[in-house]
């Protein structure tokens, strides 16, 4: 009988490897110990692919999503990031450790997770990241233009006011679509408007708030 063990990280990695072409990004998420910014009780699976409950009705994104959106972001060393979504502050993680010499901003609409997340992330020693409470509307001009953009919830459109905060050159990945099944699109600002690109499907909780679904 085979008794060797498999490592779902290992395992999980390699996988990641194999399918998603920035070798860069999946070596920053390797150092980032998702088990950590999981609950207690789902610690055991913080290495499958799968999304995993935070509370609260929302949910830390499968791995394999976290890699497509953020190399869909196409981030350099310094780049000026934001975050719509903190959740559990496990993408905010990722954003941080591929811009060492940059800076993100990231959004959480729930006080809780906000609060729970910006600890958290101190704790671990993310240093170029700001966690705030998100407001009435969506982002954060005044600490903008921003190189990337990435919105962790799903929305019915490109949100005018967030392809307002990119820089020119800049990308917003974003989940658009219906309530139940979205595409992750990349949009990337250029001098002469914008070039959109379709990632492939995904499905995502919805954004609340500002230029979100409407209210049933
Ligand atoms: N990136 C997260 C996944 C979070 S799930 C992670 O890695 O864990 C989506 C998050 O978006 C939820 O925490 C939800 O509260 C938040 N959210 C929804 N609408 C929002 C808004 N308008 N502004 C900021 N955050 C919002």
């Amino acid at each position: 009988m085979d008794r060797r063990q498999v490592d779902p990280k290992r395992e999980l990695f390699r996988k990641l490897l194999r399918n998603i072409p920035s070798e860069t990004v999946i070596r920053a998420m390797e150092q980032v110990p998702r088990d950590l910014f999981v609950p207690q009780d789902s610690r055991h699976m913080a290495y499958l692919d799968l999304p995993l409950s935070i509370g609260e009705e929302q949910t830390i994104s499968q791995p394999y999503i976290v890699a497509m959106m953020t190399e869909a972001l196409e981030l350099s060393g310094g780049d000026r990031v934001l975050e719509i979504g903190t959740g559990s502050g496990y993408q905010t993680a990722i954003l941080s450790a591929l811009t060492p010499r940059g800076r993100v901003v990231s959004m959480e609409r729930v006080p809780a997770l906000m609060q729970q997340a910006r600890q958290r992330l101190q704790e671990l020693g993310y240093r170029n990241v700001e966690v705030q409470q998100a407001g009435s509307s969506l982002g954060c001009p005044f600490k903008g233009p921003y190189d990337a953009i990435i919105v962790t919830a799903a929305a019915p459109r490109l949100p005018e006011s967030l392809l307002s905060q990119l820089a020119i050159g800049g990308r917003l990945v974003i989940p658009v679509g219906t309530l139940s099944q979205q595409e992750l699109v990349q949009a990337r600002r250029t001098d002469e408007g914008l070039s959109l690109r379709v990632l492939g499907p995904c499905r995502f909780v919805p954004l609340l708030g500002a230029e979100a679904f409407p209210q049933p």
